[in-house]
């Protein structure tokens, strides 16, 4: 009876350890995906030039609206499970380095994202913001000064969100449509009178690398594409460049299998058309 029990044991572990190979078998797959985007540690890197490089996938034009005043939502964490579209958002820019080398490598891929920006950078780097609306991503509302707003009362974080808002309006032009709380933290009661105020839906997300902890591209990379699914709401920080350089081979992954990248309010309007048929 033991030894019948013992090879059992024997044949599952023999089980677990083939899963295991065949789930990093396919990780190294996704991995050998070429790295763009210059560390500039490589030797002659003034003589590259990313733009002649091979083609690279596109993402299909997506006619969407982005009019989110039929969903009533108050919070969003992903879309329709049931659509291959999906919301790459890039919090905590814009960064004066960062930003434009992520924007190029979108513009290149015809990729449109959602930035949380942060006010004061706002201020700060009007001209980012200004590129970013008019490649056509879209803007949200990330707070002034990036604080745990669950802790601030509610004329504080009332603050926040207006002088965000008028740098950005200021910059750009456009009202942000959206708003995620830093550290996604904000209570129920803090996100039902900011959507009444202000029409702001709080966006999280549902695949997050915790590339904050900078573990490095390939890995950001590769959590990041296996933890997509239809209706995603993809987290990254855009101020960190090992972040960005995870994003050629995280966009042409999820390109190649058949993802369509959307904003987050194309995303949400998208989701009232599923549920109106
Ligand atoms: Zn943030």
């Amino acid at each position: 009876m033991q030894r019948t029990a013992k090879k059992i044991t024997r044949i599952l572990s023999v089980l677990v350890a083939s899963i295991s190979i065949v789930s990093c078998a396919s990780k190294d797959e996704v991995s050998s995906e070429p790295a763009e985007a210059a560390t500039g540690m490589s030797v002659n890197s003034g003589y590259s030039n990313s733009s002649v490089r091979g083609p690279v996938p596109q993402n299909p034009n997506v006619r969407l609206p982005s009019d989110i005043s039929g969903s009533s939502s108050v919070t969003i964490t992903h879309g329709s499970r049931s659509q291959k579209y999906i919301a790459l958002t890039f919090d905590d820019g814009p960064h004066p380095v960062n930003t434009p080398r992520l924007l190029d490598i979108l513009r290149r891929r015809n990729v449109k994202a959602t930035f949380y920006v942060i006010g004061n950078l706002v201020d700060r780097y009007p001209h980012i913001v200004k590129r970013i609306v008019d490649e056509g991503h879209e803007i949200g509302n990330h707070t002034w000064t990036h604080p745990n707003l669950k802790n601030l009362g509610d004329s504080n974080v009332r603050s926040e969100l207006d002088r965000t808002r008028d740098a950005i309006v200021k910059a750009c032009g456009v009202q942000p449509l959206t708003m995620r709380p830093p550290y996604g933290s904000l209570s129920s009661a803090q996100r039902n009178w900011i959507y009444r105020d202000y029409g702001y839906p709080t966006i999280m997300w549902d695949v997050d690398p915790l590339d904050w902890k900078k573990p490095g591209s390939g890995v950001v990379a590769s959590r990041l594409i296996n933890g997509t699914r239809n209706g995603s709401i993809l987290l990254v920080h855009d101020l960190h460049a090992g972040s960005v350089s995870a994003m050629p081979q995280t966009v042409d992954t999820l390109l190649r299998k058949g993802y369509q990248f959307v904003t987050v309010s194309q995303l949400i309007a998208a989701q009232g058309t599923v549920a109106v048929r």
